[in-house]
C-alpha cells in the first residue's frame, strides 16, 4: 500500500536521526507536546466531547493525564538513567582466560505503530501512552488513528506535529494515518521497517494484529491489551462485618464511565451465606439506583449488548438487578448477575469479557470451590481481595495463586483508578495482553521499544556517553557489581 509503505520509508529516514537524539532534546520535543495541547484549550475537549460522549471533566482530566505523562517521560529521558546501564571492566589477568570489557544499555528498537483506544480518546490514544513512550525511548510513532474520535486525533497529531517542528526533530519523527477498513492497519504491521506495535482495543482485534506480526518473515512484538475481567474475591469473615460498605464501593467501579474500563470489575467471586445475600442486597439497590449513560460509540454499545445477552443465557445465570433501560441504543444499563460455581467452572463463556458496567458473581459453596475458581481463572490485569489483614494471612495460597493470574493485586480497594507513576503495572498474563512482562502505564511504559545491546571491548571514544567510563550524563549504573552514578 503506497502511504503505508511512504510513512514508513520516512520513519525509517527519521529514525536513523532521531535515535542518536540526547534525552535534553527528546524531553523538550515530549513537554512541547504537552503545551501544544493544552494550547487548543477547548476546541480540543469540545471535539473529544462531541466524538465520544463523554463528560468534559473526564475529558478535562484526560487531558491533564496526557500532558502529565508527557512530561513524565520528559524527566525520564533527560535524567537519562532508563536507559539501564552495565559496565563491566576488563579482567586482561583473569584465569584461565581474561575478561573482555562488557557494557550494555538500552537502545530504540525502530519505527512503532500505534492503534489508538476507543476508550481513552487522549491518554490512550493518538498521544497516548504508548505514542509517547515510545518517541520518549527514541522511536518514530505512526499512529493509525481510531475511527470513532477521528477528529480529536487529528488535532492532537497536528499538536505533536507542531511540536516536532518547534523544537527541531526530523519530520517524520510523528505521522498520523487513518482510513476504512483494516487493511491500512494490517499493511502497517507487515511492514519491514515496522519494529514493534502498540495496540488497546479487543480481543479479536489485537490477536489478530499479534498473529500477523508473528507471520512476518521478521516477526516482531506486538504489545496488545486485550481484555480482562478483574476478579474481586470478598472474604467471608470480612464480608459478614463490612457487607454494605463494599457493594457500595464496587456499585461506583461497576457503573465508573458506563463501565468502558479496562480495569472493570467483572467477576466478584464469594462464598454463598447470609453476608453475601447482604452484599448482593445492597449492589442491587445500587444497580437499580445507577442511570445507564451514553457509550462511547455504537460499535462499543453494540457490543456491551450482545456480549450482555449472551453472558444472561447461560445456563444457570440469573441476573439480580439491572438499571433502566432506555429505548435508545446507545445506552449501557448497569446489570449484574449471579450464578453457581459450579455452573461457572462448566462453562468458559462465563469468563469472557462483557466490555461496559456489568458484573458477574459467582456463588460458592465453600473456601474450595472458590479456591477452584481461582485457580481456573485465566490472565488478569488486576485481581483484587476485599478482606481485613488476619483474614487474608490465613489465605496466603489464595495470595499465591493470583500473583500468577494479575499484573496489579489490590487489597481493599477497586481496580478501576490507574495511577500513573513508576511502581505501576498495567498489563497482565494472555488474554489481558500479548506480553505480560511489560507495563503499558507508568514510567517503565518506555522499556516495550527498547532492545539492550552489549559493546564489548569498544575503546572509550566509540562508546554511547551513557557507558563511558567517566560517567559524563551523571546517570545511574550498575559498575561491576555495584550500583552508583
Ligand atoms: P477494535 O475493534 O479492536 O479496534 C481497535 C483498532 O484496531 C481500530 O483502529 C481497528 O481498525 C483496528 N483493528 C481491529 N481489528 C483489526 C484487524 N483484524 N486488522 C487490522 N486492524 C484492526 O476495538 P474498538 O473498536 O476500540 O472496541 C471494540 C471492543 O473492544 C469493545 O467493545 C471492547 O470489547 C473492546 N475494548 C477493550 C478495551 C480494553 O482495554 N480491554 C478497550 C477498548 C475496547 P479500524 O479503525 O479499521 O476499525
Amino acid at each position: 500500500m503506497e502511504t503505508v509503505d511512504e510513512a514508513l520509508n520516512k520513519a525509517q529516514v527519521a529514525f536513523l536521526a532521531y535515535k542518536n537524539f540526547s534525552g535534553r532534546k527528546k524531553a523538550t520535543f515530549l513537554r512541547a507536546i504537552a503545551d501544544e495541547i493544552e494550547a487548543m484549550g477547548k476546541e480540543l475537549v469540545e471535539t473529544a466531547m462531541r466524538e465520544t460522549n463523554l463528560p468534559e471533566a473526564r475529558i478535562v482530566n484526560e487531558r491533564g493525564r496526557t500532558t502529565g505523562h508527557c512530561r513524565m517521560f520528559a524527566d525520564l529521558v533527560e535524567e537519562g538513567s532508563w536507559v539501564d546501564a552495565r559496565v563491566d571492566t576488563a579482567l586482561p589477568n583473569r584465569m584461565p582466560a581474561p575478561k573482555p570489557d562488557m557494557r550494555k544499555m538500552l537502545v530504540p528498537i525502530g519505527p512503532v505503530v500505534v492503534f489508538g483506544a476507543a476508550n481513552f480518546p487522549l491518554a490512550y490514544s493518538t498521544a497516548g501512552g504508548d505514542t509517547i513512550s515510545a518517541l520518549a525511548a527514541g522511536c518514530p510513532v505512526i499512529v493509525k488513528a481510531h475511527p470513532a474520535h477521528l477528529e480529536t486525533s487529528k488535532l492532537v497529531a497536528g499538536a505533536i506535529e507542531k511540536a516536532a517542528s518547534k523544537t527541531g526533530m526530523p519530520s517524520a519523527v510523528f505521522q498520523h494515518v487513518h482510513g476504512h477498513g483494516f487493511e491500512i492497519g494490517q499493511a502497517l504491521v507487515k511492514h519491514p521497517f515496522t519494529k514493534a506495535v502498540g495496540f488497546t482495543g479487543s480481543l479479536a482485534g489485537g490477536k489478530a494484529l499479534f498473529d500477523l506480526a508473528n507471520q512476518r518473515t521478521e516477526p516482531i512484538p506486538v504489545f496488545a491489551e486485550l481484555s480482562s475481567i478483574n476478579p474481586v474475591i470478598l472474604l467471608p469473615d470480612s464480608l459478614s462485618r463490612d457487607s454494605a460498605k463494599t457493594a457500595s464501593m464496587l456499585a461506583a467501579s461497576i457503573t465508573l464511565g458506563v463501565g468502558q474500563f479496562c480495569t472493570n470489575p467483572g467477576l466478584i467471586i464469594a462464598i454463598e451465606n447470609e453476608a453475601l445475600q447482604n452484599f448482593i442486597s445492597v449492589l442491587s439497590i445500587e444497580i437499580q439506583k445507577a442511570l445507564p449513560g451514553t457509550m462511547l460509540h455504537q460499535g462499543i454499545a453494540d457490543n456491551y449488548a450482545k456480549r450482555l445477552a449472551i453472558a444472561l443465557e447461560q445456563k444457570g445465570v440469573k441476573v439480580e438487578a439491572q438499571s433502566i433501560t432506555r429505548g435508545d441504543t446507545t445506552q449501557g444499563a448497569p446489570f449484574i448477575a449471579s450464578v453457581s460455581a459450579d455452573a461457572f467452572l462448566k462453562n468458559s463463556t462465563l469468563s469472557e469479557e462483557v466490555f461496559g458496567p456489568f458484573s458477574l458473581i459467582i456463588k460458592c459453596k465453600d473456601i474450595n470451590e472458590l479456591y477452584a475458581v481461582v485457580v481456573k481463572g485465566h490472565g488478569q490485569l488486576t485481581s483484587t481481595l476485599i478482606g481485613d489483614e488476619t483474614e487474608i494471612a490465613k489465605h496466603k495460597a489464595l495470595l499465591n495463586v493470583l500473583v500468577e493470574k494479575a499484573g496489579r493485586l489490590v487489597i481493599n480497594g477497586v481496580p478501576t483508578g490507574v495511577e500513573v507513576c513508576p511502581a505501576q503495572m498495567h498489563g497482565g498474563p494472555y488474554p489481558a495482553t500479548t506480553d505480560s512482562r511489560f507495563t503499558a502505564v507508568g514510567a517503565d511504559a518506555i522499556k516495550r521499544f527498547a532492545r539492550p545491546v552489549a559493546f564489548q571491548n569498544f575503546p572509550e571514544a566509540l562508546l554511547p556517553d551513557e557507558l563511558i567510563t567517566e560517567n559524563p550524563l551523571g546517570i545511574w549504573r550498575m559498575v561491576n557489581g555495584e550500583f552508583k552514578k
